[in-house]
């Protein structure tokens, strides 16, 4: 293929992105701090690394995919991090979920060595991550993105460049609040026909075709009827993204109302010891202030 590829952070999303990236034929370079992850990484054929550096030494396109912007920070810019190893002209993917104003910040330092940077966060969660279907929103320079293209339709089906640097990463943010409030309000929803005594099954079954139907919808309401609430995008990440949703809406002048209130409801869940959980569970805190479970009939 080219291009050599180094893949750090293999947790939910990272470890089946960088698989897919070997079934799709690349040569992968990897590093996490979870040697297990790595192991999983080394049995379908990648290469460990023992640091960051050492994978951007080894790679043309260094991918990070880290659970927030400290990490990033610390990953790209720090001691043994990816800018001391990477050789100029390769390209640094960023695809973990972070601030605008901090992808911004990596990518000018990045490029005062002649490292190009995209944010390129994504959509879709650990099944489709599974499934090498994810929406990738990406944020650079046009002839960059062209120059790694290859590489993002290896992981994703609808792979888009938004714009400039920033531009991925403030489109995910955007996405955050779709998804999480349209969570919030089937939550509602769901707890009204709950305590009002209907088959929520067969509601589902009768909404989903009409305009109430969604993605969310499909995706979160049998894992409810199921009680399954284990983490593919878990509150800790998702309360993280409205956290930074928050902060950089009022850093340029917008209110959010709906959205702050969601933050204080992923408070009162982390509180109620679910933050590990899944952000279907939303629907559990309107259960405890309806005293109702959303089950099968
Ligand atoms: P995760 O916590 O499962 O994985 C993060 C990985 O990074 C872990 O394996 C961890 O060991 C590794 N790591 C942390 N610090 C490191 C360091 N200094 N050096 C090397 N490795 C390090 O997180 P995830 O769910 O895979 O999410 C990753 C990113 O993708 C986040 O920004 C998240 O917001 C975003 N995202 C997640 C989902 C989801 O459904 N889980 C969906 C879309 C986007």
């Amino acid at each position: 293929m080219g291009q050599t590829v180094g893949f750090i952070g293999l947790g939910i999303m990272g470890k089946p992105m960088s698989l897919n990236l070997i079934k799709a034929g690349h040569s992968l370079t990897v590093f996490d701090l979870n040697q297990d992850a790595v192991n999983t990484l080394v049995e379908a054929g990648a290469t460990a690394a023992k640091s960051a550096k050492e994978v951007a030494e080894q790679s043309d396109v260094i991918i990070t995919m880290l659970p927030a912007s400290a990490h990033v920070k610390a990953v790209v810019l720090g001691e043994n991090g990816v800018l001391e190893g990477a050789k100029e002209g390769s390209v640094i993917i960023d695809m973990s979920s972070i601030t605008p104003d901090v992808s911004k910040e990596i990518a000018l330092v990045a490029a005062k060595k002649g490292i190009a940077m995209l944010d390129a966060p994504v959509s879709g969660g650990e099944p489709k991550a599974i499934d090498g279907t994810l929406a990738i929103m990406v944020g650079g320079k046009e002839d960059i993105f062209e120059s790694v293209k290859s590489v993002l339709y290896g992981m994703g089906t609808a792979v888009t460049l938004v714009g400039d640097n920033g531009c991925g990463v403030t489109a995910k943010l955007a996405n955050q609040i779709i998804v999480n409030l349209n969570i919030a309000a089937m939550s509602e929803a769901l707890v009204l026909a709950a305590k009002a005594g209907i088959d929520i099954d067969k509601m589902y079954q009768a909404i989903r075709g009409g305009l109430a139907g969604s993605a969310v919808l499909d995706a979160k309401v049998p894992l409810i009827l199921d009680r399954n609430f284990v983490a593919g995008g878990s509150i800790a990440i998702n309360m993280k993204d409205i956290a930074n949703v928050m902060d950089t809406a009022h850093e340029i002048g917008v209110p959010l109302p709906l959205s702050s209130q969601l933050l204080e409801i992923f408070h009162a869940l982390k509180v109620d010891g679910k933050i590990k959980d899944d952000h279907g569970s939303i629907v559990r805190y309107y259960e405890k202030l309806a005293n109702v479970e959303v089950k099968r009939s």
